[in-house]
């Protein structure tokens, strides 16, 4: 497996605990999602980039804690799941990443952004809203914001001319 390449707007939210929930794209379409942190290379570039520790812990754990996360911001379960793991890493300071990484996560869930978290219409990932309306639905408008657009446009016009053969977007 080659190393996944990494850039700045993989980690959209500057925040440890959303952007390590959004190592995996495409949740809300099973066809294409896409798991990137399925290797220990994935998970020490994405570290190294986020500027934390390598993790000590390995993909299992790393995975169990991510979608333990995820499930918290994304639908509000697991709350005592989330508690517990980060208990775990505090004890003899075990995985210093995970333990950075469930900080941030339990941080947030008692901060007023906690209300703003929300999931991208387009590619799934979770991101907080920081518009003063509060009233975003892409994490990206560039990327995310224009294809659903376009997405939009293509239905419009399949729908207009019946005979023409579906569209693969
Ligand atoms: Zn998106």
């Amino acid at each position: 497996m080659t190393a996944f390449h990494w850039h700045d707007h993989h980690f959209i939210n500057r925040h440890p605990a959303l952007d390590f929930a959004n190592m995996v794209v495409w949740r809300n379409r099973p066809e294409r999602r896409e798991d990137r942190g399925q290797s220990s290379e994935n998970l020490r570039g994405w570290a190294n980039y986020a500027g934390l520790k390598p993790p000590s812990s390995g993909v299992a754990e790393c995975t169990a804690v991510r979608e333990a996360i995820d499930g918290y911001f994304r639908s509000g379960t697991g709350w005592p799941q989330l508690v517990a793991l980060y208990a775990e890493t505090l004890k003899d300071d075990r995985d210093p990443f995970l333990n950075t990484v469930l900080h941030s996560a339990i941080g947030l869930a008692f901060s007023p952004e906690k209300q703003r978290v929300r999931v991208c219409g387009n590619c799934g990932w979770l991101f907080i809203d920081r518009t003063r309306n509060a009233n975003k639905r892409w994490c990206t408008a560039d990327i995310c914001g224009s294809r659903a657009k376009a997405r939009r446009y293509y239905e419009k016009k399949r729908q207009a001319s019946p005979s023409s053969p579906p569209s693969k977007i």
